[in-house]
């Protein structure tokens, strides 16, 4: 049975890692390369080899009841869609919180990690890290790989031709971090992704002009949802996706379309998906509509060519004197120092299975941790996958055959493809509140919601119609959490919280209307009454 554990990475994973490990009885060590917490949600002017790098505006698009770690919540005076500086607040805080920081070894560099093929136990591995240029050899019982999937930037230059000749500047989006440069400049940018349209409402307040090329579009959906509650806590209901998952897949597809386009029709805006029947991740812009209706951004389809100053579109039209252009196009899943053997990636996609596990090792003793890209947050997904690894680890939760796991991620595969479409950017993605369950489900943590209803009827309402937070999964089995069930009865007051930061005495006002409109049916009603006389 694993007893030492490596845990790569001190990002959201990492840190919920440790802490599933801790839970768990289990010793973890962390490595971390930089001198600090926080991954891809610690923003640095300076973009850092080898680590996940933001621009400075960025939010986060799922809200703080559905982000949060399950036994956590976010201060109820936190916004609902934080700013990555106070995201990374919320990480140390929790970091502090459960006593994580001393398991961390900063300015580590793992080099390698390799099957031990002396050991007499097997499963192990070898572990290569590098401090202050001296490296150490460890032997660890089982792994955590932590390193997250937006480091290696995916830059696809052969497909854009005369790109070599461009006398102009460009860049990946993971070099963007503020829109001062792009001063007066015409700028071109690549993608329709979450980067692309944040980067491109950003530097449209600056720039001279901007020209947003894509070549599949994408549904833009706005943060905020029906009476101006957070998008996720309305889309992210049980009852929501029961009913997704039970309409016929034809209603679906037309419905999701209908409700896309109550917005804006996509259609005019020339961002409607060209395959626009996927629930492909969609791009989180509350900006972008006006910003277009403005003027401010123009959508043009894919760039067939660049010459020297200009970029060619697709449809044929130019943009002349371009001065920048911006690769908005992703990033490419990487393990560097992993023996290549153990996880092959072939054109992004990673064959894990329930995207933990390769299911070819002799002993489940390499979990992968968050390298998923769910429709909901990835906090609470990972910290699932953590808490469902470490007992595996401890062999109190066992995989099936390496053939049962292999056709799983085929079918899985499947599945992906009918949802979510062939795109390079959704080669990881996956549903929410499903995956969750069964994450859930494979070590006794999944909620009984019908139980429930007989036991704790005002619970089980609140988790089928409410908002599929976190603490759901902190009611029963290994790492049951007191607070959940207050936790869970409480997330409504907390999101209204900070927006309800006047309280206007509606009692009275209430009481007003109400008898207005008594007054106005009854005025009417005599008006009727009159004029039936009078004839
Ligand atoms: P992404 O979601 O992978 O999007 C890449 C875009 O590039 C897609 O529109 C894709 O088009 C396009 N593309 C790729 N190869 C192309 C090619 N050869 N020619 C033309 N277009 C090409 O990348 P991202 O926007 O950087 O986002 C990465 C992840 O970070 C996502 O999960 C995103 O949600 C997240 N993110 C979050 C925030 C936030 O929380 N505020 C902000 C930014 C990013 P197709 O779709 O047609 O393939």
């Amino acid at each position: 049975m694993a007893k030492t554990v490596a845990v790569i990475g001190a990002g959201v994973s990492g840190l919920t890692s440790i802490k599933a490990c801790l839970e768990e009885g289990l010793e973890p060590t962390c490595f971390e390369q930089s001198s600090d917490i926080g991954g891809l949600w610690r923003f640095t002017e300076k973009v850092e080899e080898d680590r996940a790098s933001i621009y400075n505006s960025v939010v986060t698009n799922s809200s703080k009841e559905m982000s949060c770690f399950s036994d956590f919540p976010m201060p109820d005076d936190f916004p609902n869609f934080l700013h990555n500086s106070k995201f990374l607040q919320y990480l140390r805080m929790y970091a502090a919180h459960f006593e994580l920081l001393k398991y961390i070894r900063f300015k580590t560099k793992v080099i390698c990690l390799e099957k031990n093929q002396d050991s007499s136990v097997p499963g192990q591995w070898i572990l290569v890290a590098e401090r202050d240029g001296k490296q150490e050899s460890f032997i660890f019982d089982a792994a955590m790989i932590c390193t997250g999937h937006q480091i290696e930037a995916y830059v696809p230059l052969a497909s854009f031709p005369g790109i070599e000749k461009f006398k102009g500047t460009y860049l990946h989006s993971r070099n963007y971090k503020s829109p001062e440069r792009f001063h007066e400049k015409t700028v071109v940018i690549v993608g329709m992704g979450n980067s692309a349209a944040d980067i491109a409402v950003e530097i449209c307040r600056k720039a001279k002009k901007v020209i947003l090329s894509t070549r599949g579009g994408s549904w833009v959906m706005s943060r905020v949802a029906d009476n101006g509650y957070p998008w996720d806590t309305i889309f992210h209901s049980r009852f929501a996706d029961v009913t997704r998952n039970y309409l016929p897949w034809l209603f679906l597809q037309w419905m999701t379309e209908q409700k896309m386009n109550q917005w804006f029709d996509h259609e005019n805006y020339g961002l409607v998906p060209r395959n626009r029947s996927l629930m492909k991740e969609p791009v989180f812009n509350d900006d972008l509509p006006s910003r277009i209706l403005c003027g401010a951004v123009t959508v043009k389809p894919i760039v067939q060519e660049f010459t020297e100053t200009s970029a060619v579109f697709e449809d044929g039209t130019v943009e002349e004197k371009v001065d920048a252009v911006i690769f908005a196009t992703g990033y490419s899943v990487a393990f560097p120092f992993l023996e290549k053997s153990v996880i092959k990636v072939e054109d992004n996609r990673v064959p894990l299975y329930k995207h933990v596990f390769p299911p070819q090792l002799e002993k489940p003793t390499l979990a992968v941790i968050g390298l998923i890209q769910p429709l909901g947050p990835i906090m609470p997904t990972s910290e699932l996958q953590a808490r469902w690894a470490t007992r595996v680890f401890k062999e109190l939760s066992t995989l099936p055959s390496e053939s049962i796991m292999v056709a799983d991620t085929v079918k899985r595969s499947k599945k992906r493809i009918k949802w979510f479409g062939t795109s390079r950017s959704q080669s990881i993605q996956t549903n929410f509140i499903e995956y969750l369950d069964e994450l859930a489900a494979s070590f006794g943590a999944k909620p009984n919601l019908l139980w429930l209803l007989l036991k704790d009827p005002k619970l089980a309402l609140t988790m089928f119609f409410g908002p599929c937070t976190p603490f759901q999964f902190r009611l029963v089995g290994p790492g049951k959490w007191a607070g959940a069930r207050d936790a869970i009865l409480t997330q409504k007051e907390r999101i209204i919280k900070p927006t309800k930061t006047r309280v206007v005495d509606s009692s009275s006002c209430h009481t007003i209307f109400t008898f207005l409109k008594i007054l106005s049916v009854l005025a009417l009603f005599a008006a009727v009454f009159l004029s039936l006389v009078q004839h």
